[in-house]
């Protein structure tokens, strides 16, 4: 019984991955996409096999669950030795500060937090929905985005809004990526010989969405993200911060509706509002070939980050690492060096040829006089959601 699997189930998308928690090895994972579209494709990967693509109409969850489960069943006997499934789910509001093992309760817990999040909590309720009625004797466990983010101080979360207002209506920031900024920190620490109890740390999560958080001795005092995964740094498709009253702007002057200007924000702007691309790799290709919007672009995005990391230096009252991850963070050496350009004052010092070494595994890429440490940390936030949900039903079955 040392299976676990994990689901990051979208509004037209599941992600998934099934471990053997013995050894932490992948048995297989899989990515199913276009869900309800005329054609819908699953792509699936089983250790040592030809990776098993299939293109058919899936016309929604339930079909694709059981489409995932029938090629996990095949390839590797899905329901022997099955201990739990894990799923993502995005907002945990101020409810969830751990993982939660599910029962009717906590499915109508995350159904209430719909209003906060509408765009991902529906499609990971459905996930969870249709696996606990597919595997009814299995132990599921949510695992939330906002949680690790829960200590932040309400020096960090309270918006300067009506406190009864916003109280009534839960506004506040919650701060999302967490399963991601708990799993590099502690990789972080580990790496550099320290206990996690005694560093502080300035995590980068640089995906397609892009989040930072400060983060002293483990606990997260404070993140860009907020009350949804609009706030903070400039992302692919998302503007992060703006002056709120352009929303009113482009109400008035534009003439949009508040879900045309939601979509905007949202789908609309970030890389793909400025460089007319929203894949990293794009972006820096028409850089170097001399696109000025692009190099702007960049410009624009390294920039927010910068003054980040260093407002969270301060909040930390000095920092021990800064820690780059996912898409953007591992692979773009280019934006590790312009983000860190700049912030000598604070003792950070990239060394170049270290910089530009490929690896899937952690790495110092700062220079040994940095006062820094600069690490790229490949994140896994599959294997933390594993972890948790072997801890959780752990627990659950230990109380
Ligand atoms: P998410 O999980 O949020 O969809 P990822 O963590 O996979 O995103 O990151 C996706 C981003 O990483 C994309 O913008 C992609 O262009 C970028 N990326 C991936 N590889 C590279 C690379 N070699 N150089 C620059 N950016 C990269």
């Amino acid at each position: 019984m040392s299976r676990v699997l994990v689901l990051n189930t979208g509004s037209s998308s599941i992600k998934y991955r099934l471990f053997d928690m013995g050894d932490r090895a992948v048995l297989a994972s899989g990515l199913l996409e276009r869900i309800g579209e005329e054609t819908s494709r699953l792509t699936h990967w089983t250790e040592g096999a030809d990776p098993l693509v299939v293109d058919r109409r899936v016309a929604d969850h339930q079909e694709g669950l059981d489409a995932i489960f029938e090629a996990l069943g095949s390839s590797s006997g899905l329901s022997a030795g099955l201990a739990a499934i894990g799923h993502r789910v995005v907002h945990g509001g101020e409810q969830f500060s751990t993982p939660a093992v599910i029962d009717d309760k906590v499915v109508e817990a995350i159904r209430e937090l719909i209003p906060l999040a509408p765009l991902h909590n529906p499609g990971n309720l459905l996930g969870i929905e249709t696996a606990r009625a597919a595997f009814p004797a299995i132990p599921q466990v949510a695992v939330f985005d906002t949680a690790f983010h829960r200590t932040m101080p309400p020096r960090a979360y309270r918006y300067a809004l009506p406190r009864d207002l916003a109280d009534r209506l839960r506004i506040r920031r919650y701060g999302f990526h967490g399963t991601s900024h708990a799993y590099v920190s502690r990789e972080a620490a580990r790496h550099l010989g320290r206990p996690l109890a005694e560093v502080n740390l300035v995590t980068m999560h640089l995906g397609n969405g892009a989040s930072v958080a400060a983060v002293a001795g483990g606990r997260s005092v404070d993140t860009s993200m907020g009350l949804t995964p609009l706030e903070g740094l400039v992302m692919g498709t998302r503007s992060g911060d703006l002056d709120p009253a352009i929303v009113f702007f482009l109400h008035r002057e534009a003439g949009l509706a508040f879900d045309e200007i939601e979509t905007l924000l949202n789908q609309e702007s970030g890389m793909k509002g400025l460089a007319g691309a929203n894949d990293m790799r794009e972006v820096e290709r028409r850089a170097a070939g001399g696109d000025d919007r692009a190099r702007e672009a960049l410009d624009v995005y390294c920039y927010r980050l910068r003054k980040y990391v260093a407002a969270y230096a301060a909040v930390l009252g000095g920092v021990d690492a800064l820690v780059f991850t996912a898409g953007v963070g591992e692979n773009s050496h280019t934006v590790r060096a312009s983000v860190c350009s700049g912030l000598e004052c604070l003792g950070v010092r990239v060394d170049d040829a270290r910089n530009q070494v490929r690896s899937q595994r952690p790495r110092t890429v700062s220079s040994d006089d940095s006062t820094v440490a600069v690490l790229v940390v490949p994140t896994n936030e599959e294997l933390e959601i594993a972890e948790q949900t072997l801890a959780a039903i752990g627990d659950r079955r230990a109380s």
